[in-house]
């Protein structure tokens, strides 16, 4: 059976786009999730497959003024190599470095991962907690009309994402470096030998007030924990102006798990056992991120514990 009938290789966004538009076309970037998902039928056959992998602004990682960008198509073995993103989106790092294993992440897209829409996916998780924005493409019928987007609004549900794949393109991610006592980290736990997605992730920043002692601001994204990545907004409201310590971290545990949809998954947990680990993740990733934002010192740590 053949999956697809033309695969095109355009070298910029719009000749993407208008491949799209001529019908029965899927972008792909890696394709280890698309080609499985054509294999094992959750996904129709199509006409054309657009790899968007050849498009130069898409696999380019830059600043642009207070922006870092990093192009949708940028293989997570490339992202894990930029110096800059270990020192200002380190969780973005981490969490990219613990995707599969080297032969899918040296493949497998960051746009893939925002675009599968799942609501453990690693990098997407680390992309909400840097409240990263992206940038969507359409073809209008004349032209290419892009818009930047929260991506924590590219979600329709759980593997349903809000970018329409068969017309849409994501093409770069723009989220702010960190600044002065600001960093980030993330921790991920996983099955012994787990190849796929996390039991439970936590993706954090935080910003210190001028002292270095309390909280002045916070981002907590955890997965699965609902249908698309969760921020953990009632959280990150309770940990401002207090000291930034092992005892807050603890009281913030129980308003986690109130907003945490905590759930049973066949093959990796149970939701009893996924709430068990919220106070060790919780503690874990923030304690770090809290140590890297007094130092200024960022030295990258395993994500992954089993
Ligand atoms: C063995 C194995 C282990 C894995 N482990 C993990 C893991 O630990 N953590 C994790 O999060 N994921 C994991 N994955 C899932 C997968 O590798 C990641 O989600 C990856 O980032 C997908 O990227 P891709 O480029 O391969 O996407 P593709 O398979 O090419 O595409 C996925 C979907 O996104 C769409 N798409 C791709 N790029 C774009 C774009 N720029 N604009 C619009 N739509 C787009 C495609 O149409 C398709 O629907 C694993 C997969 C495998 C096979």
């Amino acid at each position: 059976m053949t999956f697809w009938d033309r695969y095109l290789l355009p070298t910029n966004v719009d000749e993407a786009l208008q491949a799209l538009a001529r019908g029965s076309a899927r972008v792909v970037a890696g394709g280890t999730d698309l080609l499985l998902d054509l294999q094992q039928g959750r996904e129709h056959p199509v006409g054309a497959l657009v790899d968007v992998t050849r498009i130069p602004e898409m696999t380019a990682i830059q600043t642009d003024g207070d922006w870092l960008v990093v192009g949708a198509a940028v293989t997570h073995a490339r992202l894990v190599q930029e110096p800059v993103l270990a020192r200002q989106a380190t969780c973005l790092v981490e969490s990219c470095g613990v995707i599969g294993g080297p032969q899918v992440r040296n493949v497998a897209t960051l746009g893939g991962n925002v675009a599968h829409a799942l609501p453990a996916g690693d990098g997407t998780l680390s992309l909400v907690a840097l409240d990263a924005e992206a940038e969507v493409a359409t073809w209008d019928g004349t032209a290419g009309r892009r818009a930047w987007r929260p991506v924590r609004a590219l979600y329709a549900g759980p593997g349903r994402s809000a970018v329409d794949q068969t017309r849409e393109v994501i093409t770069r991610f723009r989220f702010r470096p960190v600044g002065p006592r600001e960093a980030t980290a993330y921790k991920r736990i996983m099955r012994p030998q787990g190849v796929a997605l996390p039991i439970l992730a936590l993706a954090v920043w935080v910003r210190l007030d001028a002292a270095g002692e309390r909280f002045a601001a916070a981002r907590l994204a955890l997965g699965p924990a609902g249908p698309a990545p969760l921020r953990a907004e009632r959280a990150e409201a309770f940990l401002v102006g207090r000291p930034a310590d092992g005892d807050t971290l603890r009281a913030a545990v129980p308003v986690v798990l109130e907003e945490a949809r905590l759930r049973t998954s066949p093959h990796r947990a149970t939701a009893d056992y996924r709430r068990e680990l919220v106070p060790a993740l919780v503690e874990r990733a923030m304690t770090l991120a809290v140590q890297r934002a007094r130092s200024g010192e960022v030295t990258l740590e395993p994500a992954e514990e089993a």
